[in-house]
This record gives structure tokens, C-alpha cells and sequence, in this order.
């Protein structure tokens, strides 16, 4: 199958050309052709799929199509996205297939200065990537108004319902002409998803593609248990000794993908954190030299990881493991891209053997678990992980308002496993299996807060910036 045969027109087809690519992917295989077709889409697709090129080339025909004029401060096509990278990353994409057709576009997002971003819609645009906080902020000024949207797509929508977004989201909404088509793309179907979708798409085409590299057989996945006050001296071992040259490691705090960053920076090992907190200037550094080789790792929480596109990454690290397991299928997807072959590496302390257990019922996988010589983990540490205990596991409400009607916690240790023998005693750095069958819970999350008082809960509410 090629492009020309998806019905995609001259100006695009050149466009495509000229970036190289001539096989559509699986999900640009059925998306293009539903949404040239005028119709709704519901899709499953991760970053790496190359679902963004399966929405903007027929959103940019469709367009080209209606020949529509754009009124001053409105836009014909609205793509929301969750977070500044992804914004610019969709706002390249847009500009690169969209660079023989007479199309105006541009990305806003927070953290920089909205008075370019006012200049630029003032005269309206055919196509504005945006993250929804700011988007709030130009509507509030009245620098954008919705009337004359045509198309809207959500991207990434899992992430934004996370990210606290959705009250924005159902404000733009509802500022929208009803007739208009409506492409969603999300990670997962969750429930929270299905129901935004049931009020938003009409009799929409729906499109399931796995996860490009999310299946073990192409991602080798390990697990090195190791206290926590020696896991920083183990990266930075396992870095030098594998000589790795390239290698995204996850933190659950920017905090600590700070510190992480740092002492690796101290001992010598090129490393730059990228999170919400830094200015856009030294998140595009970091991921540039990143990318350019000067920067041999990049320290990273989940929400500013999203989006990124960095090809055929070599190596992944979980430093923390993340505190909702999906989100550790999103980690290890970065690796292995187009072919190549992955790894993907978790150092596990005594709070994380819960964590890991999660992990393994939604991944129905056993992740080999290692000890790294010189580096072995403690007692504690190693019964926590063959025991499947350890902290707490939360389910992060969507929505502040959610707190109020999660459930009650279950009683610690109700949910234990029956044990994980790999990681005991196994000192000698031999790999091994684990117990692993699936419990009778089956895939299904933890409750909020799990063993923990609810006071000490907290919503996950990023900032806009993010
Ligand atoms: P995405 O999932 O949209 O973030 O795309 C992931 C990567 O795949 C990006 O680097 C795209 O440029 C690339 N890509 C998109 N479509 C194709 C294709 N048909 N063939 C090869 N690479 C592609």
C-alpha cells in the first residue's frame, strides 16, 4: 500500500516525499482514508505510531477541500495537545506536510509570552495547535474565538483527562459549532475516555493499533533490585560499565530527575533533567544535545516525556517506577523504535515491590530480575519485591473532584503476591524467573490510596505549563 493510493492529494503526496516515507503505517492506513471521508474517529495509538501524520494530512485536505476563508481571530482547525512538546512536535508536523499548500498554522502553549501568540491569531489561522490552558488564557482575552472551527482533534486525550484538563476541554467544547468532524486519539480506551467520547464523536470510525514496540518479545525488560540511597550510584555504574550512549531515565518527582541529573553531571556522565519547572529555552536545549549526542542522559517525569520524539532510542531506565503501571507500558515504549532492538531497565527499592507486581498483572509478563554485583540490594528490599509490598498504590483521580468519590482503601497486604523468587538472595547476578501467574484481580487498578489515609492523598494537577 502507498500514499497515493490513500486518496491523499498532489501537494500532500510531495510533502510526504520529501520526508522520506513511503509506506503509510497501520494507523495511517485506516485513519486517513475515515477522515478524508468527512467521518469521527475514535483511536488507540501511542506517540511512535505515527498517528500524528494520520490526522494532519487528510485534516490539511479536508481544508484545502472547503476552501473556507478564515475570519480574523478564528481557526478553522483546532488540535489540542497535552504538552508543550507534543504542541510543537504536531505544530512541525503541520507546517511540514502542510508546506506546499497556502495553509497558515501556529502552536501556543504556556511558559513563554502570549503576545506573539495574540499577533499571530489575530488575522485567524487555518490550523492552531494548543495546549488547553493557554488556549483558555487567549479566549479569555479574546484574542481567539471558536465559532469557525471545522475540525478538532484531541490528541493524546488519556493524558489531558490526567493532566486535570478536562473543565477546559468542556469549555472549549461547548464553544464550538455542533457540525464539525471530530478526531480523538488516546493511549487507552478507559472508561473516563469512552465517556468523553460518547458525548463528543458522532457514529465515529474506530481505530485499535498495539503499541508499536509495547510487546516483550521487542523490548528485553529487566529488573535490578537495589536500595534506595544506592540507585544513583548504580546508574551512573551501569551507564559507564555498558557504555551506553543514549539513555532516557524516568523519575516520579522533578525533584528528583533533578538530583539524578546532577550527581550524574558530577561524576562525570553528561546528564540534563527535563520537566515542567524549566523554561521552554532549556527544555529544548536539553532534549537538542540529547538528541545531538553532547547529552548522554536525559532525566525525565512522565508528563514531560510525553510527546517526545526521539527515534530508535537505545536504552530506557525506570529509576522510580511510575505510580500508575500504564504508564510504565508508555515508559518502555520509547525504546526499541523502527526495528531496533530495546532495553529497558527498572531499579526496584523496598517501597516499589507493589509497583512492580501492578506492572506484571497489566503486562501478564514476568520481568527477569537481576542483583548488579557490588550493588546488591538488601534483605528488605529483595522479600519487599518477591512479596509484591512496598508503598502504597494509587490510582491518581483525573479531576480534583474526583477525590470525593474514589474508593475506600483496601487493607494492606490484601492484595499480596505470592512471592517473587528471582529476587531472593540471588546475589551472584544470575537471572531468573518469577512466580508471576496474574492474580484473581486481574488487570484491574488498585483502589485510590490504597493502605493510606485519605487526608495524605493527593490529585495529580499539573500546571498548564506542563
Ligand atoms: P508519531 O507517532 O506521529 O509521533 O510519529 C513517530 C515517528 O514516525 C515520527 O518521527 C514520524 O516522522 C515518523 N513517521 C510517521 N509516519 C511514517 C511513515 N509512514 N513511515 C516512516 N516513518 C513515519
Amino acid at each position: 500500500m502507498s500514499f497515493t493510493s490513500l486518496g491523499l492529494a498532489e501537494p500532500l503526496l510531495r510533502a510526504v516525499a520529501e520526508q522520506g516515507y513511503d509506506t503509510p503505517s497501520p494507523i495511517q492506513l485506516q485513519a486517513i482514508p475515515a477522515v478524508l471521508a468527512g467521518r469521527d474517529l475514535m483511536a488507540a495509538a501511542q506517540t511512535g505510531t505515527g498517528k500524528t501524520a494520520g490526522f494532519t494530512l487528510p485534516m490539511l485536505q479536508r481544508l484545502m477541500e472547503s476552501k473556507r476563508k478564515v475570519s480574523p481571530n478564528r481557526i478553522r482547525a483546532l488540535v489540542l495537545t497535552p504538552t508543550r512538546e507534543l504542541a510543537a512536535q504536531v505544530g512541525e508536523s503541520v507546517r511540514n506536510y502542510g508546506k506546499h499548500l497556502p495553509m497558515r498554522s501556529h502552536v501556543v502553549f504556556g511558559g513563554v509570552s502570549i503576545n506573539p501568540q495574540m499577533m499571530a491569531t489575530r488575522r485567524g489561522l487555518d490550523v492552531l495547535v494548543a495546549c488547553p490552558g493557554r488556549l483558555m488564557d487567549l479566549y479569555n482575552q479574546n484574542a481567539v474565538k471558536f465559532d469557525e472551527v471545522e475540525i478538532l482533534v484531541l490528541d493524546e486525550a488519556d493524558r489531558m483527562l490526567d493532566m486535570g484538563f478536562i473543565r477546559d476541554i468542556r469549555r472549549i467544547l461547548a464553544l464550538m459549532p455542533k457540525k464539525r468532524q471530530n478526531l480523538l486519539f488516546s493511549a487507552t480506551f478507559a472508561d473516563e475516555i469512552r465517556e468523553l467520547a460518547t458525548g463528543l464523536l458522532d457514529n465515529p470510525a474506530v481505530i485499535e493499533v498495539a503499541p508499536r514496540n509495547s510487546t516483550a518479545e521487542r523490548i528485553e525488560q529487566l529488573v535490578h533490585p537495589c536500595d534506595k540511597a544506592n540507585k544513583i550510584a548504580l546508574l551512573s555504574h551501569l551507564v559507564t560499565s555498558n557504555n551506553w550512549q543514549q539513555v532516557l531515565v524516568f523519575t516520579r518527582t522533578k525533584h528528583m530527575a533533578n538530583r539524578v541529573a546532577e550527581t550524574l553531571d558530577k561524576n562525570g556522565v553528561s546528564a540534563a533533567a527535563i520537566h515542567g519547572n524549566k523554561s521552554q529555552g532549556a527544555r529544548t536545549r536539553a532534549l537538542a544535545g540529547f538528541k545531538d549526542g553532547s547529552v548522554k542522559v536525559l532525566v525525565a517525569t512522565d508528563i514531560a516525556a510525553r510527546g517526545l520524539d526521539i527515534d530508535k532510542l537505545p536504552q530506557v531506565v525506570n529509576f522510580e517506577l511510575p505510580n500508575v503501571a500504564e504508564d510504565y507500558v508508555h515508559r518502555i515504549g520509547r525504546t526499541g523504535r523502527a526495528g531496533a532492538a530495546g532495553h529497558a531497565i527498572s531499579l526496584v527499592a523496598a517501597d516499589e515491590g507493589k509497583l512492580i507486581k501492578a506492572i506484571e498483572r497489566l503486562t501478564k509478563q514476568n520481568i527477569p530480575c537481576e542483583q548488579v554485583a557490588g550493588f546488591e540490594a538488601s534483605r528488605e528490599t529483595l522479600d519487599n519485591i518477591a512479596r509484591g509490598i512496598g508503598a502504597p498504590l494509587r490510582k491518581e483521580p483525573r479531576d480534583p473532584s474526583e477525590q470525593r468519590r474514589a474508593p475506600r482503601p483496601q487493607a494492606q497486604g490484601q492484595r499480596q503476591g505470592a512471592g517473587r523468587s528471582a529476587a531472593n538472595g540471588n546475589a551472584g547476578g544470575a537471572r531468573t524467573g518469577n512466580d508471576g501467574k496474574p492474580k484473581p484481580q486481574g488487570g484491574q487498578r488498585p483502589a485510590d490510596g490504597a493502605g493510606k489515609p485519605a487526608q495524605a492523598r493527593r490529585p495529580r494537577r499539573a500546571s498548564h505549563n506542563q
